[in-house]
C-alpha cells in the first residue's frame, strides 16, 4: 500500500470514529484531497486509493494537473481567485469554495452562462478578521448573499471558512460553529438560488473538531499529501 493510501485510510477511519461519537452519518462528510503543490503522480495514487474529490488553490496548477491526469476526477477550487482567471475553471470545477465578493460572482455566473451551465459555488468568509486571508465579512453576509442569488447562472450551495490557526484544535470550534450559525441566518432569509447544504471547513488538524460542528467537507492536504514546500 502507498503512503497516501494509508493516509487516506486513516483520515477516512478518523472521519467515521468522529461522525460516530457526534451522532452523524459518515454519508454526511466528504473528503476533499487538497493536492495543490503536489505533483500529478500523487493525486494518481490517491486516485488509485479511491479518492475522488480534489481541491486545488492555483489557476494555472490546476489546469495543468487537470490536463495532465485525465483522470474522471471531481475538482474543487479553493483558493483565492481573480476575475480574469475564472475562464480556465469554467466547466471543469463542481463547485468554487471561494467566492468572496460580487464582482467575482458575476464574472462566474458569466462565463458559466457562455457553456449554457449554471456553477455552484460556496461563499467564503473571514470569520477571524484576519487581513491576510480572503473571505468576505461576517457584517456584510446577507447583502453580499442577496445580490449574488440575483445572478443568473449560479447557485450558493453552502459556506466555507479558513480560520485562524490555532495550536489547539479546540480554539478553532467557536469560527466552526460560527459558520454553521451563519449558514442558518443565511437559509432562514429564503433567498432564491441558495441552499445552505454544505459547511467547508476544517483542514489536517482540526477536521474532526469541523466534523463535530456540521462541517460536510473537509479540506485535508498534509495529512494526506504530507508536507509542502
Ligand atoms: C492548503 C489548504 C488546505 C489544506 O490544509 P492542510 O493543513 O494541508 O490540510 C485547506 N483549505 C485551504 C483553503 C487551503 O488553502
Amino acid at each position: 500500500m502507498s503512503e497516501i493510501a494509508t493516509n487516506l485510510t486513516l483520515i477516512r477511519q478518523q472521519i467515521d470514529l468522529v461522525c460516530q461519537s457526534c451522532g452523524r452519518d459518515p454519508q454526511s462528510v466528504r473528503l476533499l484531497a487538497v493536492s495543490k503543490k503536489k505533483p500529478a503522480t500523487l493525486i494518481r495514487d490517491a486516485y488509485n486509493a479511491g479518492q475522488k474529490l480534489f481541491g486545488e488553490s492555483y489557476v494555472q496548477e490546476f489546469s495543468q494537473k487537470a490536463e495532465e491526469l485525465e483522470l474522471p476526477l471531481e475538482w474543487h477550487f479553493i483558493g483565492g481567485l481573480q476575475s480574469n482567471k475564472v475562464k480556465y475553471l469554467c466547466g471543469k470545477t463542481a463547485l468554487i469554495h471561494s467566492v468572496d465578493r460580487y464582482s467575482l460572482a458575476q464574472e462566474i455566473s458569466t462565463q458559466w452562462a457562455k457553456i449554457g451551465l449554471t456553477a455552484d459555488i460556496l461563499l467564503q468568509f473571514n470569520l477571524g478578521g484576519e487581513a491576510t486571508k480572503s473571505g468576505a465579512d461576517e457584517s456584510e453576509a446577507l447583502e453580499l448573499a442577496k445580490r449574488i442569488c440575483a445572478l443568473p447562472h449560479l447557485r450558493v450551495r453552502g459556506l466555507m471558512a479558513l480560520p485562524p490557526y490555532f495550536d489547539d484544535p479546540e480554539e478553532v470550534r467557536p469560527y466552526f460553529r460560527r459558520l454553521r450559525l451563519l449558514g442558518e441566518q443565511l437559509s432562514a432569509a429564503q433567498l432564491p438560488n441558495l441552499v445552505i447544504e454544505e459547511l467547508s471547513m476544517g483542514m489536517s488538524h482540526d477536521f474532526e473538531v469541523a466534523i463535530e460542528e456540521g462541517a460536510t467537507l473537509v479540506r485535508v492536504g498534509t495529512a494526506i499529501f504530507g508536507a509542502r514546500d
